[in-house]
């Protein structure tokens, strides 16, 4: 029986985040410690679900976010020592002007955040089919020298880069937010062995173009005007995971729960029960799995989300029905010795 490993993040998860602008507009932060409380309850509701806290150790992260984060981001965020929080106009993405505001806590958190994705991809490197790094903040509006959209550290690419790291590669990134991946896209474009496919909402806010032109053939974008049909959304999610399958060992997912019917930061109006479909198409792709929370705000959807999620993962990757008669009858010889050994135990042992 197939099982989802959840790595919990170590730590205090952070308080809630400031402020975030959207599209020209100031919101009040929806990104909130409760949400990794509530989706890790929808997880953990499927009984083929384990949970551990995550363990990389701090040379791993260290080594992680040299290769992903300029220098200067780095420190910049290391420079952060109050709670109160500030803009930094020189962490502004390229071209647009900064969009949210930071503080210690969260940058601490999100520390914390990469680790728990690194022991996501590590564990997938030590043999195990289907990670869960359930990290706080988000991070793939993260660039290599820019915060937005709650992201201080990309959390995905950490996941790629551990995964490539430990000899499995080629690896690729599929990211089901509703918001494209602007801070994952520009930390994988130079990495040979990644691909990268992102399925999102157009306009799209956080480039200064408001639509995306792929920096590398090894990008592919899908941009929907309006909320999609779910049928066409689970077509294109079925062909990215085929595409990508052709060409990775593994998969990064970079899930976003913003795709449902009234997230704050959402406009589209899917049910959480899209997400089995989801977890169903990933688990068709034979490939291992290393999901990376994202976003998701809506927090009484939250739980159905996760764990709608999760059902479809394992129940897709149990061996199909037909497959299940073939065992069973295969089975059945060994089954029969079996009972005919304990049938000739029985007078020296316990007949019952
Ligand atoms: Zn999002």
């Amino acid at each position: 029986m197939s099982e989802l490993l959840v790595i919990d993040q170590r730590g205090d998860v952070g308080e809630e985040a400031p402020w975030v602008l959207e599209d020209g507009q100031t919101m009040r932060g929806h990104e909130s410690a409760r949400r990794i409380a509530e989706l890790r309850g929808g997880l953990m509701r499927n009984r083929g679900v384990r949970a551990v806290a995550a363990e990389a150790s701090d040379d791993e992260l260290e080594e992680t976010l040299k290769a992903l984060h300029d220098p200067a981001h780095l420190a910049a965020l290391r420079e952060l020592h109050s709670d109160e929080p500030v803009v930094l106009p020189a962490l502004a993405p390229p071209g647009l002007a900064p969009d949210m505001a930071v503080c210690a806590g969260l940058v601490a958190a999100a520390h914390e955040g990469v680790r728990t994705a690194i022991d996501a991809a590590r564990r997938i490197v030590e043999g195990q089919r289907f990670t869960y790094a359930l990290c706080r903040p988000p991070g793939h509006h993260a660039g290599p020298r820019w915060v937005a959209g709650y992201c201080y550290l990309n959390n995905a690419a950490a996941a790629a880069h551990t995964l490539l790291r430990g000899g499995i590669r080629p690896v690729g990134v599929l990211d089901l937010d509703i918001h494209y991946p602007n801070g994952t896209s520009a930390i994988v474009a130079p990495i040979t062995d990644a691909s990268l496919h992102s399925l999102h909402a157009w306009p799209v806010t956080n480039v200064a173009a408001r639509t995306v032109t792929p920096p590398t053939p090894r990008e592919h974008v899908v941009e929907f005007r309006g909320s999609p049909s779910a049928a066409s959304y689970l077509d294109a999610v079925a062909a990215s995971v085929d595409q990508l399958a052709q060409s990775s060992e593994a998969l990064v997912l970079s899930l976003g729960y913003d795709t449902v019917a009234g997230d704050p930061h959402g406009s589209w109006d899917f049910s959480p029960s899209i997400f089995e479909r989801i977890g169903c198409l990933l688990a068709a792709s034979q490939l291992p799995v290393c999901v990376i929370q994202e976003g998701g705000y809506a927090l009484d959807t939250l739980a159905a989300c996760s764990g709608a999620f999760v059902d479809g993962l394992l129940e897709g990757a149990a061996p199909p029905p037909r497959r299940r008669a073939q065992l069973r009858r295969r089975l059945a010889p060994v089954r029969r010795r079996e009972h005919t050994l304990r049938s000739l135990d029985a007078p020296y042992g316990d007949a019952a």
